[in-house]
């Protein structure tokens, strides 16, 4: 039986120190402030954003919530960005998808300060990521708090063969940087490709970030591999469930993450650590 990777307790600790470093900067005249730009009044979207106030609060960062109607044009908001973009008291800036279709998502992306950019979506900052810079850079917030996962869980990565699942800008390629950019050898799949399980297979870590619940059984898993589980999809009752079927997999894997109580919780405590990570570079 593979061991729990437990997000929720990992996620715990991560909000705890970025709660520390919060009173640290404070003391130093630095207090933390993260934006979230809401357009419209999708459902899902506007309990991300009030979960992502809630712990922004409990953790001592100060957090606004912009709720713009759906109606909202392009320039409306490239107008609001700029006005963060200048507010020298603003550190994190991010727009919650999904976006109305008068908007252009990739033009609001790139109308995001490099430097406030906690989603990590700026091109400047992909480059960044993709040419594993030096310099210090937001990172997309899921595959980044994956990182820590594989970290505290000890898993190597130097040499490992990675496998993600799914090519999205969000997840599976800047999952795919940051493992080839830790020296694993690196295999992205995604619709297309044919016969998936021969990759997937031979994968020591397994990332899967498709948005199709049970997708991955264990007879396509590598015994002993540690298997990350990024999907969050309902079922008909409601219930949430991974794009890996559990149950067939975990008497197979090493490692693997839970859904709910794994991914989920990491990505939020590592937007809360990157808003600190940006308060702090911003000195
Ligand atoms: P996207 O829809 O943007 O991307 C899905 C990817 O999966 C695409 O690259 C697609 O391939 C690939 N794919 C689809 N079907 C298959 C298949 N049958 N076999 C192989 N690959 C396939 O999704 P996201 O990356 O944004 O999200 C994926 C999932 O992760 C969703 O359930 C989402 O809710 C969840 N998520 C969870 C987060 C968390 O914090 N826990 C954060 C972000 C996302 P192609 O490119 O060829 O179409």
């Amino acid at each position: 039986m593979a061991e729990l990777i437990d997000g929720k307790q990992l996620a715990k600790k991560i909000n705890e120190q970025t709660k520390a470093s919060v009173t640290v900067l404070k003391a130093r005249g630095i207090a933390p402030k993260l934006v979230v730009i809401i357009v419209g009044d999708d459902e899902a979207s506007e309990i991300y954003v009030r979960n992502k106030h809630r712990k922004a609060v409990q953790i001592g960062i100060i957090s606004e919530t912009k709720r713009l109607p759906e109606n909202t044009t392009q320039a409306e908001i490239l107008s609001l960005i700029d006005q963060y973009n200048q507010d020298e008291t603003v550190h994190g800036i991010m727009v919650q998808s999904p976006l109305p279709e008068q908007i252009d998502e990739a033009a609001i992306t790139r109308a995001i300060l490099p430097a406030k950019d906690v989603d990590g979506f700026n091109p400047e900052n992909v480059g960044k990521l993709y040419s594993d810079s030096d310099q210090n850079y937001p990172v997309s917030c899921t595959p980044k708090g994956i990182m820590t996962m594989l970290k505290a869980y000890q898993v190597k990565l130097a040499g490992a063969n990675a496998v993600i699942v799914g090519r999205s800008n969000i997840v599976g390629r800047p999952m795919a940087a940051l493992l080839l950019n830790a020296s694993a050898t690196v295999t992205v799949v995604h619709s297309h490709t044919k016969d998936m399980s021969a990759y997937t297979r031979d994968a020591d870590i397994l990332v899967v970030a498709t948005g199709i619940a049970n997708l991955i059984k264990g007879d396509a898993i590598k015994p002993g591999a540690t298997v990350i589980d990024v999907g969050m999809n309902r079922d008909a009752n409601g219930h949430l469930t991974g794009d890996v079927d559990f149950d067939s997999v975990q008497p197979v894997a090493g490692k693997i993450t839970p859904v709910p109580g794994g991914v989920g919780p990491m990505t939020i405590a590592t937007l809360m650590q990157q808003t600190v990570e940006l308060a702090k570079w911003s000195e």
